[in-house]
């Protein structure tokens, strides 16, 4: 299949976007969809979503400290997830996919090269592919990266130009903006320096589970293949969608390499 002319972009959302205290942001899910169409009509767009666990604790309430437990809670979200966002694409007439990942289906060349030529074939027929890691035999997510790292080998195993990772921060600062007043925001970033990798993990919600480090690994992978990130509030989408759509870059920090 050719490439067309369109960039291709990942956008990941992290749960603290699409999570209002035990429950699904809708609202926010709202502004995410109609973002994501606008999107469409420009780029290719691929999604990598949190959100399953938040959306299945509001049907299965077990203690999330268990991990065996937060897999089943995602087991029965992703569904209730999938459900949410086809609805919402629904009035844009736009159709999803869900593709489902683990770490390991990066490790075969052959299993990436089948899932890219699902992506090309969705993509190619305006159907927006939803990612998200299959929880119930994967734990990297609920373990480690809220996505972030999986989000990173999406980009650049299907070949992305791009990724847009939309969070709970408005973009990365010189230290943390929550407990540091003159943090400042880096608008700019064309390397991630060892010791940047070296902070602790700093979740600060309960279905969070990257913090800064992941996103900055997620960076330091896709600088060193020379791919392109952005990241910017999922709250607000203003920064995004200027930066994205009018190419004016307001706030939000533009990971690019130096060449
Ligand atoms: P999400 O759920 O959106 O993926 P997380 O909550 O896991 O995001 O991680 C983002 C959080 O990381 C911020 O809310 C912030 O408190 C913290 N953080 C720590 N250091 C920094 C930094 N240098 N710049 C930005 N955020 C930072």
């Amino acid at each position: 299949m050719s490439k067309s002319s369109r960039k291709r972009i990942v956008v990941k959302v992290g749960s603290h976007v699409l999570t209002e205290q035990t429950r699904l942001a809708r609202d926010r899910m709202s502004n995410l969809v109609e973002f994501l169409a606008d999107l469409m009509k420009r780029y290719e767009v691929i999604l990598v979503s949190s959100g399953a666990v938040a959306a299945g604790y509001s049907k299965l309430k077990l203690d999330k400290k268990i991990l065996n437990n937060r897999q089943a809670i995602a087991s029965v979200g992703q569904p209730y997830l999938m459900s949410a966002y086809a609805k919402k694409l629904a009035r844009f007439d736009i159709l999803s996919a869900q593709i489902l990942l683990s770490a390991s289906d990066f490790d075969s060349r052959k299993r990436t090269l089948h899932s890219k030529c699902t992506v090309d074939t969705l993509i190619d027929k305006g159907v927006l592919p939803i990612v998200n890691e299959n929880d119930a035999t994967d734990i990297s997510e609920l373990v480690f990266g809220d996505n972030d790292q999986m989000s990173a080998h999406v980009a650049y195993y299907f070949d992305a130009d791009m990724l847009v990772i939309l969070s709970d921060i408005d973009g990365y600062y010189t230290k943390d903006p929550r407990e540091h007043d003159d943090a400042m925001m880096r608008k700019e970033v064309a390397q991630i320096e060892a010791h940047d990798l070296e902070v602790p993990h700093t979740p600060n919600h309960s279905f969070a589970t990257g913090g800064i480090v992941t996103k900055l690994k997620a960076a330091k992978f896709l600088l060193d293949r020379d791919k392109e990130m952005f990241m910017a509030s999922g709250f607000d989408l203003t920064d995004v969608r200027s930066f994205l759509l009018d190419g004016v870059h307001l706030k939000g920090t533009y990971f690019k390499g130096a060449s």
